[in-house]
């Protein structure tokens, strides 16, 4: 695995000019950036187009061997505005079939969590990883991933979401650092250039584990915590 596959050394990346891009976004995430955005028609409408030229080359891609065996390439659900992005490892065969991410029983933990800390609908963002199903719902490889992982720093760049909440340890190896455990840094915010990071449980790991529920909340708590924090600054 090379080190440039999390998204503290993404700067550094040459095959892909849009990093250059996401070096300035990372220096002036703030809010006054996102709401005078929001305000300006034209940066809406390129916005769009933006998007719809991702999820073209995203649908087309065949980088991995995961294409061969997918359904549906799952790109990911929820408001293009958010304040928060979740990421999570890999679509299931749930989310291969429907094309979403998160509507198996891990997702509808995700969603009820959610909705009980009275997050917006139209706050928060969900993605993965890897954008095709593993096979039996192994771990993506670090190939899978780092093929991956540049549409996942263009949608940073098309969301600008001002938190990250990481979903379990794949989510936390490859947007931290693939040293750190999940197990040790949950529940603790880290600062990476710039930006806001939530590590917690993925939410299939309380279907095995039912003790981590009441972390996994916790955690969720500090982010909706930090939303309003924001409200009030
Ligand atoms: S997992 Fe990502 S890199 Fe691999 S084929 Fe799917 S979209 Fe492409």
């Amino acid at each position: 695995m090379q080190e440039n596959n999390s998204i503290q050394d993404y700067n550094s990346m040459q095959e892909d000019n849009s990093m250059q891009e996401d070096n300035s976004m990372q220096e002036d995430n703030s809010m006054q950036e996102n709401n005078s955005m929001q305000d300006d028609n034209s940066i809406q409408d390129e916005n769009f187009t933006q998007w719809e030229e991702f999820t073209r080359r995203v649908n087309s891609c065949r980088k991995c061997g995961l294409c061969e065996n997918r359904r549906n390439v799952v790109i990911g659900r929820g408001c293009k505005t958010p304040e928060v992005l979740f990421i999570g490892e890999g679509p299931g065969e749930n989310e291969d079939l429907q094309g979403l991410p998160f509507v198996g029983q891990a997702g509808k933990l995700l969603d009820y969590a959610l909705e009980g800390l009275m997050f917006e609908e139209d706050s928060y963002y969900i993605a993965n990883i890897v954008k095709c199903r593993p096979p039996g719902n192994r771990i993506p490889t670090d190939e899978e991933a780092e093929q991956c992982l540049p549409f996942l720093r263009q949608q940073f760049r098309l969301l600008k979401p001002r938190v990250i909440v990481c979903l379990g340890s794949t989510a936390v190896r490859y947007i931290i650092g693939k040293e750190e455990r999940i197990t040790r840094i949950r529940g603790n915010w880290i600062e990476k250039k710039g930006w806001r990071i939530m590590p917690t449980f993925h939410p299939a790991a309380l279907l095995r584990d039912e003790a981590k529920k009441e972390q996994m909340w916790q955690d969720l708590y500090k982010v909706r915590q930090k939303l309003e924090e924001f409200e009030t600054n």
